[in-house]
This record gives C-alpha cells, sequence and structure tokens, in this order.
C-alpha cells in the first residue's frame, strides 16, 4: 500500500518510450491537472500570449492622413507591412529574412540554455492546447471524470457535455481565425464587413480553415502535432548538450523506486513511491522517469505534480526538477543546482544573434525613404546626333516612402558639357523635376548628351542625383554612358 497521503493511479504512460512506433493510432491521453509554481507561469504565459494575438490587431498607430493607423497591418493591396513606427515595402524583404533569423538563433539559444523551453511555454500549439484541455476539464471535470465518462454509454448528459464542450471549441476556433485575418486588413472596418456580409471571400475562407485547424490540432491531435507534424523536435536534438538544463527525474536519488507506508523507512530504497503522479498530469503521455525523450515538450507539470508528492511525505521537493545531464545521476536531495550558462555553443549563439540584431537596428535607423534607380536603355545602347554629341537614354526611378507628395529634381554630373533633359508625355523639358505621390514609385524617361570628345573611352561613369526640393535629402545612383569604340 502507497503511502496514505498520496493518490496512486494506475496509469501507464501512453507514448512508452520502448514500445515506440514511427506512427500508431492515438491512444487518447487525459491529462490531470497539475498545481504549483510551473502551472501557474503557464497561465500566465498563456493570458499574456492570447492577449497579444487577440489584442494587437486593434492597437492604432498614427502614421498621417492617407496611411493605415492600425499598429501591425499586413497591407496586402498596398505590399506593405506595418509594425509600429516600421514600414516595410516589398523591396526590403530582407528585413523579413532578418527577422526569421533572429527568430532562429533565439530559438537555439534558448534550446541550448532550457532545452525545449518554447515548446513547453509559448508555442502556439502548446498554448492552445492548454486553452482547449482548460475548457475540457471545466465541462467534463479532472481526468477521473473525463475516464469516466468516456467508458459511460451515451446518455443525454454525456451528449449535451460533448456539444458543450466541442461547441466552446468551435468558437475559440472562429476567434482564433478571427483574429487572424484583422492582421490583414484595417480591424474595425472588416469587423463590419464580416457581420455585414461584405467581406472578401478570402476574409471568410481564411476564417474558415483557421477555425478548422485550430480545432483538429488544439482539441483533436494535440500531442500528435508535436510528436509527428513539427520537426523541431527532431532537430532540437543538435542543440542539446550535457550542460542543457532540461526537465529531469533524478534517478540516483528516486531507484529503486516502490510504494512506501507511512511510517515505513526510507533506508536502501529509492524516493519515488511510484504513485505515477508525474504520468498522470503529463499532456505528452510519457513517463519522465524513462529519461530524456523526444516526446518531451519540458512543460515542467511533472516537477509540480511530484514536488506536491514529496510535500505530502515529508521528503524535499526536487526529484524532478530542471537539471542537466549530468545532474541527474546526484542523489542528494539538497544539492545545489551547478548550470554553466555561459559555454562556447551559448556564446557562438549570442554572438550571432548580437551581429544580425545589430545589422538590422544599423539598417533600420539608417533606412531611406527615398529611393533611386536608374536603368539604361540597351537598344539603342547611344545615338549620334547631329552636332556630333552622343546621346544614352535611361529610365529613372523614384520611391517616395513618405506619406506626402514630394517634388524631386534630378541633375547628372560626370561628363563635361553634358546635358540632361526629361522627355515627358509632353514636349522636351530641361527643368527636371518630378512630383512623386505619396507612397508610390514614379517612372521618368531621362535622356544625357554630351560632346563626344568629352568621352575618353566608349564607356564612362556619370551620377544621377536626386534631390528632394522639400527636405534636402540626396540619394546618388552611378551609371554609365556609352560612346562609340576609342
Ligand atoms: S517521480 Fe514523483 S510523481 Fe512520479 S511516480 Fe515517483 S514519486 Fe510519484
Ligand atoms: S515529461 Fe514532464 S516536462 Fe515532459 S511533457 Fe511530460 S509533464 Fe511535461
Amino acid at each position: 500500500m502507497a503511502d496514505s497521503a498520496v493518490e496512486n493511479i494506475d496509469v501507464q504512460p501512453v507514448n512508452k518510450k520502448e514500445n515506440r512506433a514511427l506512427f500508431e493510432k492515438r491512444k487518447k491521453i487525459q491529462p490531470k491537472k497539475a498545481r504549483g509554481d510551473f502551472r501557474r507561469l503557464k497561465w500566465i504565459i498563456m493570458a499574456v500570449t492570447l492577449a497579444i494575438y487577440y489584442i494587437t490587431p486593434w492597437i492604432r498607430w498614427d502614421r498621417g492622413e492617407g496611411a493605415p493607423d492600425q499598429a501591425v497591418l499586413v497591407d496586402l493591396a498596398r505590399e506593405r507591412f506595418y509594425f509600429f513606427f516600421i514600414e516595410i515595402w516589398p523591396q526590403e524583404v530582407y528585413y523579413i529574412t532578418g527577422l526569421l533569423i533572429i527568430g532562429a538563433i533565439s530559438l537555439f539559444l534558448v534550446t541550448a540554455l532550457f532545452g525545449r523551453a518554447w515548446c513547453g511555454y509559448s508555442c502556439p500549439q502548446t498554448v492552445w492546447t492548454d486553452l482547449f484541455i482548460f475548457v475540457e476539464r471545466l465541462v467534463e471535470g479532472d481526468r477521473n471524470a473525463r475516464l469516466r465518462l468516456d467508458k459511460a454509454p451515451m446518455t443525454a448528459s454525456k451528449l449535451g457535455k460533448r456539444v458543450l464542450k466541442h461547441g466552446i471549441w468551435i468558437v475559440i476556433g472562429v476567434l482564433t481565425g478571427g483574429a487572424w485575418v484583422f492582421y490583414f486588413a484595417d480591424a474595425p472596418t472588416l469587423f463590419r464587413d464580416l457581420f455585414t456580409f461584405n467581406a472578401a471571400l478570402i476574409a471568410y475562407s481564411s476564417i474558415a480553415v483557421l477555425t478548422a485547424t485550430t480545432y483538429v490540432f488544439g482539441g483533436l491531435m494535440r500531442e500528435q502535432v508535436c510528436t509527428y507534424m513539427c520537426p523541431w523536435p527532431r532537430i532540437q536534438g543538435a542543440m542539446v548538450g550535457d550542460e542543457t538544463l532540461t526537465v529531469t527525474y533524478h534517478g540516483a536519488r528516486g531507484e529503486p523506486r516502490g510504494p512506501h507506508k507511512k511510517g515505513e523507512t526510507w533506508e536502501n530504497r529509492g524516493h519515488c513511491i511510484d504513485c505515477n503522479q508525474c504520468v498522470a498530469v503529463c499532456p505528452m503521455g510519457i513517463d519522465i522517469r524513462d529519461g530524456l525523450q523526444m516526446e518531451c515538450i519540458t512543460c515542467a507539470l511533472c516537477i509540480d505534480a511530484c514536488n506536491d508528492v514529496m510535500d505530502k511525505i515529508d521528503l524535499p521537493r526536487g526529484l524532478i526538477s530542471y537539471d542537466t545531464y549530468a545532474g541527474q545521476f546526484d542523489a542528494n536531495p539538497n544539492k545545489k543546482l551547478k548550470v554553466r550558462f555561459v559555454r562556447p555553443r551559448t556564446i557562438a549563439y549570442s554572438l550571432i544573434l548580437a551581429l544580425v540584431a545589430a545589422i538590422m537596428l544599423f539598417t533600420l535607423l539608417n533606412r531611406s525613404i527615398l529611393e533611386l534607380n536608374v536603368i539604361r536603355d540597351r537598344n539603342p545602347l547611344f545615338v549620334t546626333l547631329s552636332d556630333g554629341s552622343i546621346r544614352n537614354g535611361y529610365t529613372v526611378k523614384i520611391l517616395n516612402k513618405t506619406h506626402d507628395t514630394r517634388r524631386y529634381r534630378i541633375t547628372a554630373e560626370g561628363l563635361k558639357g553634358m546635358q540632361s533633359w526629361l522627355q515627358l508625355d509632353g514636349p522636351q523639358d530641361h527643368d527636371l523635376v518630378v512630383i512623386v505621390p505619396e507612397d508610390s514609385v514614379s517612372s521618368v524617361k531621362m535622356f544625357l548628351s554630351a560632346p563626344a570628345d568629352s568621352l575618353s573611352s566608349k564607356t564612362e561613369d556619370v551620377d544621377v542625383i536626386v534631390t528632394d526640393l522639400d527636405t534636402g535629402q540626396v540619394e546618388v545612383q552611378t551609371t554609365s554612358f556609352k560612346g562609340p569604340d576609342k
């Protein structure tokens, strides 16, 4: 008989290490509610991440007249990404690449330090599954009640609970899909349009797809998404080392395990009373006592469950705790956690992270709101005019990234006696001033001509200079001027 203060649970891990197949029919996992510091931390992280996801599209950000006032917006129609004070154009997609690199390296660093902390606390699959289990527990009760309900024949009460649970899950799915589409259009306008059936078909279909995936992944598939669909558990093996902090069962202290009666000695036996509480709370259906496993998302709920047991049987906490691989062989229950956060791997990840972040910050702070692109005509390469001078044609594209109409003067330098003019739709214009509306690109045809004797070779460099007449900002692009063989 086990210690009377602790309920012994007859539970086998669903994902047993030695019996693991590449793919097998899902055995339903009914995790028990855990109580403790890590459970509280997970509630807090869940509340914060869900709040960020649902509230962000409703935050306003004044960018001036004519510009969207949504703080975070992927504006597909105007091909722009707005993130508070940052506005990214399609040609600046390298910022997105930079952000993805920062995200990936951060994930490597966190994994090297704390194992799969991302998976256990803040991955959307974990957060939404936790939310779905919370709803399930509210409607159908904790683990034992749910197991009884699963086995019970279908009655009106069981049907009512099932309908209510799945109904709430679908509502969460709709809200999740609904919040997602608000990132792609002005949220208040789209909200109105959705309810008056004036929104685009893509908005309704996106909500439908995301409702279905949220419901299936969070409600039905749960741990299978992590085990079979996500590549990260396989990749993380390369990031985890002997010194990585991860959820660890201290076998040297816990074994030999076995039931324990109140008042019995702890001599010649381990501290694990084989109560299976750590298995019962595990959302992945594994037994942490089998060692480090691919399925373990390091949610630390087994730490809470075991600490609770240790409190009840008056033993020191930490039979399961965050520790390193080496630490698990220390049988001393009062040992101090020894972990070396600064090591070659974490230094390398931190340096790469700092370098990419510094490059991103530098380019962002020095980002130009005016862009110039000069393309020289290839056909013909040049024209010899009746007075003997040489003429080249160019297409000049000016990108005005501001939210005001701007006037730009175009000049060119590089050859003695060079003349420049614009050929707009009307007659030739020698005052090279171009008006570019806000948030847009204007393209003009420009011609340069130079006396033949000003060219010392058949290709000369010339600078095309664009000056913002309102701010004085200047952009220069060097291009070539072609002439006959010398
Ligand atoms: S490790 Fe802790 S929670 Fe798990 S069976 Fe042993 S005593 Fe119980
Ligand atoms: S073994 Fe523990 S840390 Fe790992 S998934 Fe299960 S409860 Fe979470």
